[in-house]
C-alpha cells in the first residue's frame, strides 16, 4: 500500500490541513505547524489541537502518514553559538507542537556550515542538536531530509545522512526523508530504471532503507548535479517520470508518507491519481 499526498496549506489553522488533504484525494500529507518564515509562533490552542485530531480521524489519515516540515529559518548545524541556540530552541518547539498534535514525525533539512567550519564539524553539531531535541520530547522521530546541496547546505550526499545518524544516541527516533528533486540535482541520476536501481542501492548501502520515514515526490527544474533546489511538476522538467514508476512498483516505499511539493497545487489531485495508477 502506498500513501501519497502533498504539502498542503494550514492557512486559518493546522486543523484545516487534513481537510485540504482530503480534497485532493491524499492518503498522506505534510504541513507547517507554524509560519515557516517566522521564529516566533503562538502556542497551538486546545481548540486547534482537538479539531486537528478530529479532522485527521474524519479523513482517515493515520498520524504515521503525516510528515510535518519545520521552519526554513532553523539551522541545526550553525557554526555560531548564539544562532545555534536560537535554532535548537525553535526546533524543540517544533517537535513539541508535533507531540501536541499526536504526530510521529518531523521533517527538516540538516543545516548549513556557512563556510565557517568543515562539513564534518557541522554534521556533528546537527547530530548533537538532534540528541538535545530527542531528550526533551517523546514519541516524535527526527526525519532528516537529503538536500540539493545549494550554497553551504549539508545533506547532499547520502554519507552526510549516515554521518549524522551514526552520532545520534536514540536510533529509534531518527530517520530520513528522500526528496527526488534534491537527490537528482545533488548528482544522483534517477532518469531510468537502471539508474534508479543504482541510486537506491547506494542509498541502501550507505544509509539503509530501514531508516526511511518519508519521501518527497518532486520533478526538477535544474539538471543532474546542478545543486540547485527548484521543484517542478512531475510531468515537466529534467527528471522525467521513470523514478515515479519505479517508486510505485517497489515495496520498499510502502508504508511511508510520500509527499508532493510540486509548484502547482491545482495539479496535485491529478498527480496523486497518476501516481496511484502506476501501482
Ligand atoms: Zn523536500
Ligand atoms: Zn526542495
Amino acid at each position: 500500500m502506498k500513501y501519497i499526498g502533498a504539502h498542503v496549506s494550514a492557512a486559518g489553522g493546522v486543523q484545516n490541513a487534513p481537510l485540504n488533504a482530503q480534497t485532493i484525494g491524499a492518503r498522506a500529507f505534510a504541513l507547517f505547524t507554524k509560519n515557516q518564515r517566522q521564529w516566533q509562533a503562538k502556542p497551538l490552542t486546545r481548540e486547534a489541537i482537538d479539531a486537528f485530531k478530529t479532522h485527521l480521524q474524519q479523513v482517515g489519515i493515520a498520524a504515521e502518514h503525516v510528515l510535518p516540515h519545520d521552519s526554513y529559518l532553523i539551522n541545526l548545524g550553525h557554526p555560531e553559538k548564539a544562532a545555534l541556540e536560537k535554532s535548537r530552541a525553535a526546533f524543540v518547539d517544533e517537535m513539541q507542537r508535533c507531540e501536541q498534535l499526536g504526530l510521529k514525525l518531523l521533517n527538516f533539512h540538516p543545516g548549513s556550515h556557512l563556510n565557517k567550519i568543515s562539513e564534518s564539524q557541522s554534521l556533528a553539531i546537527v547530530a548533537e542538536s538532534i540528541n538535545l531535541a530527542l531528550e526533551q520530547t517523546r514519541g516524535v522521530t527526527a526525519v532528516i531530509e537529503n538536500t540539493a546541496g545549494q550554497g553551504t547546505n549539508l545533506g547532499y550526499r547520502f554519507e552526510h545522512l549516515a554521518e549524522i545518524i551514526e552520532q545520534v544516541e536514540d536510533k529509534s527516533r531518527v530517520g530520513v526523508c528522500i526528496d527526488t528533486c534534491h537527490t537528482f540535482t545533488a548528482g544522483y541520476d534517477l532518469r531510468t530504471p537502471d539508474t534508479c536501481e543504482a541510486t537506491f542501492e547506494e542509498f541502501d548501502r550507505i544509509v539503509g532503507f530501514d531508516t526511511l520515514r518519508g519521501l518527497h515526490l518532486n520533478g526538477s527544474k535544474p539538471d543532474l548535479g546542478d545543486r540547485v533546489d527548484r521543484h517542478e511538476s512531475l510531468e515537466k522538467g529534467k527528471l522525467g517520470l521513470a523514478v515515479f514508476h519505479y517508486i510505485m512498483q517497489d515495496k520498499r516505499f510502502d508504508a511511508v508518507p510520500m509527499v508532493l511539493e510540486t509548484p502547482d497545487p491545482d495539479n496535485w489531485a491529478h498527480e496523486i491519481e497518476l501516481l496511484y495508477s502506476w501501482q
